[in-house]
């Protein structure tokens, strides 16, 4: 196509005007590359999906209910997955029924729908820094005041965050949300513990603060002891749960190929979801939605669960036993107890987007911390996934990192 017309003719909204994509996104075009090594991705293992399980109920939804497959559905979701997905939140600690769940196409969508609910241009919103990207850029295309929240090594730093809203600018816009993946957090992850889980909570009812509670990896459990989901604990201080907005997915623990995702969120809140939802797709794929109902009331979760949690537990043990042997001065990095990710710094203050250039040419990858933060990224940061590569890749990825890393 001849692309004489200029960008600005079109008029494009504000967020639109000089729009940036995924960063992570521009770095796939490397991943397909022959040999190559990805530590990068956010990816479910290609070679650990459920094909056989996912296959028999597919065709088991089809041939139970074609006409419930081929329809349109309810915007809110099919009734049997709502009901399957209350009780999967039950066995997280969850009290709830299928009218209080929605079903939403990834769990992406349902931020994207919050946002529409919640967030005018120039409303203040508050996300934890670092971040997932597609958080931070969902924040940016509805026009958002963007405040970052700190973090250590176990989250949010919950006094912290107390002694920012003490502190808040008289005249400044309320925060109307904050932002948080408690659970095996994108990019750290970290995994906030109980008592701030609490404080946060009661934090967040007590200034009339939406608290979103993402919650994707929180079942990639392989060490340690669960924590509950904020939205469990909530229960404990009457009407706090009126604050929480949960989000929950398939994507991390059957495949991401499904788009199901789901939301409970306090009912005025939810209602108006349903309503963005009715302009954004109309309904989830029905099709996707029996499947999932099918794979889940047929006990395929847990089975997978466990064959899954066994892999990455020892994909997460080889990288960072490879990492330790390979560059023991170079890199520091947090052991995480789920999930997919590994948090790490370059000694010496080094540049991770340097690195990364000379990392892409000895064929292994990972993602530059500065796509993270939404102002002042730490350039030696890095996140690395164990989740793709098998343990001799992941031993021979960490010595690749190690050659680039020795200049
Ligand atoms: N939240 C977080 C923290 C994620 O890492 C991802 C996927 N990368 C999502 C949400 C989106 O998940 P879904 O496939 O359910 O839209």
């Amino acid at each position: 196509m001849c692309a004489e017309t200029p960008d600005d003719a079109y008029g494009f909204a504000a967020p639109f005007r000089a729009p940036q994509g995924s960063p992570i996104r521009e770095l796939f075009k490397y991943v397909g590359r022959p040999g190559m090594i990805s530590f990068a991705g956010g990816y479910p293992s290609k070679d650990l999906f459920d094909r056989e399980g996912l296959a028999k109920a597919l065709d088991a939804a089809y041939r139970s209910d074609p006409v419930a497959c081929l329809q349109y559905g309810d915007t809110a979701g099919a009734p049997l997955l709502r009901r399957s997905l209350a009780r999967l939140m039950g066995e997280r600690g969850v009290q709830c029924g299928p009218d209080d769940i929605v079903v939403t196409t990834g769990s992406q969508q349902g931020f994207d729908l919050l946002l529409r609910t919640l967030i005018a241009p120039g409303d203040t919103a508050l996300i934890e820094e670092p971040a997932y990207p597609a958080a931070i850029a969902a924040l940016r295309l509805a026009g958002a005041n963007i405040v970052t929240v700190r973090t250590d090594g176990d989250g949010i730093d919950v006094d912290a965050l107390a002694a920012q809203l003490d502190a808040w600018p008289a005249g400044a816009g309320r925060p109307k949300l904050l932002y948080t993946v408690p659970t095996f957090a994108n990019p750290t992850g970290a995994t906030l513990p109980r008592e701030r889980r609490e404080a946060l909570v009661r934090l967040a009812q007590a200034r009339r603060i939406v608290l979103v509670e993402d919650d994707p990896y929180g079942e990639l459990r392989f060490a340690g002891n669960p924590v509950p989901p904020i939205l469990a604990l909530a229960d404990a201080c009457p009407g706090a749960r009126d604050w929480v907005v949960y989000f929950g997915s398939l994507s991390k623990i059957v495949a991401p190929g499904l788009r199901i995702g789901w939301a409970i969120a306090p009912a005025p809140i939810a209602r108006r979801m349903i309503v963005a939802k009715q302009t954004s797709d109309l309904c989830t794929s029905p099709l996707a939605q029996e499947t999932a109902r099918h794979y889940l009331d047929g006990g395929g979760l847990e089975q997978h669960l466990r064959s899954i949690l066994g892999a990455y537990r020892s994909r997460c043990e080889a990288m960072l036993k490879a990492l330790a042997h390979f560059a023991p001065n170079d890199i520091e990095f947090s052991a995480p107890q789920g999930g997919m990710f590994v948090w790490a710094r370059l000694a010496g203050g080094r540049d991770a987007g340097e690195v990364l250039k000379r990392a892409i040419e000895r064929n292994v990858m990972f993602v530059p911390g500065t796509a993270f933060f939404v102002r002042e990224p730490d350039a030696s940061s890095l996140r690395l996934s164990f989740a793709a590569p098998g343990e001799a890749e992941a031993f021979e990825g960490a010595r690749r990192l190690a050659s680039a890393l020795s200049f």
